[in-house]
């Protein structure tokens, strides 16, 4: 194991101008406490081995464009040996006294909290995200969900209708996307391992470390060999999963246009399945609402995560009476968003996670221009020259045919619209294939109520935004998605009918 520093150019945001803010680093990079293999290999029945192919692919620091490790490509033969793996250990782990299991769960929990500072690093390191994100709500919440999951292993009969002596639905396969990489396997592996199921899991292919530190931590705990199998790689393996036989269950969380072609194959099959997709979620901001607020929680819905988040309110609907406050408010709080480098403790908006969704969000950015669209950039400050960087941006003149109102961007920029009624409001807000999550900004108690039941959308926030919790079902309708993950409803998809 190469020790890594964890800033490996050394440079405090390069390019900066020097009038810039310097910012205190939290942790001092010399003192991160994180090693990082130079190459990473896969975890199959219990053990750490090699692909069969020996294929490698690097995995680069978003930030700073180093190579950080030489990440383990698994090809149909690594596949397959895991869902053989998956199915060995399926009998012995369902059999399990649900109180063992829990405590399996409950041991894995506990070794994420002792581990946050090193996890949290890792992934800000990895994906590109601020690391008072990675630490305040990544990690936090990927305990939250062993241990909420954890409570519900002796507790399975209440969880579906009926009760009875609910069942595992057997080996899963998991396929996860790289915008929250250890929390997206977490909230995957723990209610699958809950009730009683096997598993392979695929994170994706540009943030692949966290995942195999959290395979690490499943060694420590000694989860029997078999029960957690991790095969890191890009599409192919991914299809690899889709396409093994072997499997009873998939669940995926990523692109519409990949879910697409996962439902198409698990359909001729009849291989069961749950799907997590894209969205373009609309963030609804009323006249009588609390301005000030409401301007954090635009910053909240969009900006949180680099706007790499499947619920992001992307689309900003805004009463007209109170737009061009809003607008004003809005402009000298970006103002004082600071973009740089994720490390940093005061960062706000870190790395776009790869140069390929850069592209593509420069892409929109230019699409939306050429739509006649105004485009708002108002952070002054210069980003680093190395790296991949999209600064906070708003497109106003947004009409509901454009583009960069319809289209899912997974980055950083809002587009701006407004309406005149709530009627009017609601209508626009659904006028989309999504229904992934939506904001609702009111003083109004009875409009919360009445909006919020009208909106097709699988999560509604009211007076705040993306807000998450193990305890609360999460998932989509129409093309974001069908089935929930989290609290008992999540339950279903990992129990037998
Ligand atoms: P993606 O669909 O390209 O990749 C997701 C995962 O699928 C990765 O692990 C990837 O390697 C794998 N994959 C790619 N092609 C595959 C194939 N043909 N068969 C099987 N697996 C394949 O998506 P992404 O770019 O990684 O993630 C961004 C997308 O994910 C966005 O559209 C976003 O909205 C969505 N997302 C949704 C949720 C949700 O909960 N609804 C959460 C996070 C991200």
């Amino acid at each position: 194991m190469a020790s890594t520093p964890a800033h490996p150019d050394g440079a405090v945001h390069p390019g900066a101008p020097t009038d810039a803010p310097r910012w205190d680093y939290s942790p001092a990079p010399e003192t991160v406490p994180v090693t990082i293999p130079e190459r990473t290999q896969l975890l199959i029945g219990g053990k750490f081995v090699d692909p069969a192919s020996r294929k490698r692919f690097a995995t680069v620091n978003p930030a700073t464009e180093a190579v950080l490790s030489q990440v383990a490509e698994a090809g149909e033969a690594d596949v397959a040996a895991a869902v053989a793996a998956a199915r060995k250990a399926l009998k012995p782990w369902s059999k399990l006294r649900a109180g063992e299991r829990a405590k399996y769960l409950y041991r894995i929990a506990r070794r994420i909290q002792e581990r946050a500072r090193e996890l949290a690093v890792l992934e800000t390191m990895d994906g590109g995200k601020p690391i008072k994100e990675s630490r305040d709500v990544d990690v936090p919440l990927a305990a939250q969900h062993f241990f909420y999951h954890a409570g519900w292993c002796d507790k399975l009969r209440y969880a579906v209708p009926g009760g009875g002596d609910p069942q595992p639905v057997g080996v899963c396969g998991q396929i996860i996307p790289w915008n929250f990489p250890l929390l997206m396997a977490a909230w995957k592996l723990a209610p699958a391992l809950a009730c009683g199921n096997t598993v392979v899991l695929k994170p994706a292919e540009t943030t692949s470390l966290t995942a195999m530190r959290l395979a690490e931590i499943l060694q420590e705990c000694d989860l029997p060999p078999g029960v957690v199998n991790v095969v890191t790689g890009a599409g192919a393996t991914g299809r690899a999963i889709v396409e093994h036989k072997g499997i009873d269950k998939l669940a995926f969380t990523g692109s519409t246009e990949v879910g697409k072609l996962i439902a198409r194959a698990c359909a001729a099959r009849g291989t069961r399945l749950t799907l997590e997709l894209g969205g373009k979620s609309p963030n609804i901001i009323f006249a009588d609402a609390a301005i000030d607020q409401a301007i954090e929680g635009i910053v909240q819905s969009i900006w949180f995560n680099q706007g790499h988040v499947c619920c992001a309110g992307s689309r900003l609907f805004v009463e007209e009476s109170v737009l061009p406050e809003v607008l004003a408010k809005l402009d000298i709080r970006m103002r004082s968003l600071r973009v740089g480098d994720p490390l940093d403790k005061n960062t706000d908006v870190g790395a776009i996670n790869s140069r390929q969704q850069l592209a593509t969000i420069a892409k929109y950015i230019e699409e939306g221009g050429r739509e006649g669209c105004t485009v708002c950039q108002p952070g002054a400050q210069a980003l680093p020259t190395k790296g991949f960087w999209c600064r906070p941006t708003y497109m106003t003149g947004v009409q509901p045919s454009h583009v960069v109102a319809r289209e899912e961007i997974f980055g950083p920029v809002l587009a701006v619209m407004s309406f005149r009624t709530p009627e009017e409001a609601i209508q626009r807000a659904n006028n989309t294939p999504y229904g992934l999550a939506a904001g609702i900004w009111t003083e109004k108690g009875s409009k919360v109520f009445d909006v919020a039941r009208r909106l097709q959308a699988g999560v509604v926030w009211c007076n705040t935004y993306n807000q998450f919790d193990a305890t609360s079902p999460f998932g989509g309708f129409k093309e974001s998605g069908f089935g929930r993950e989290g609290g008992r409803h999540g339950l279903a998809a990992y129990l037998a009918d």
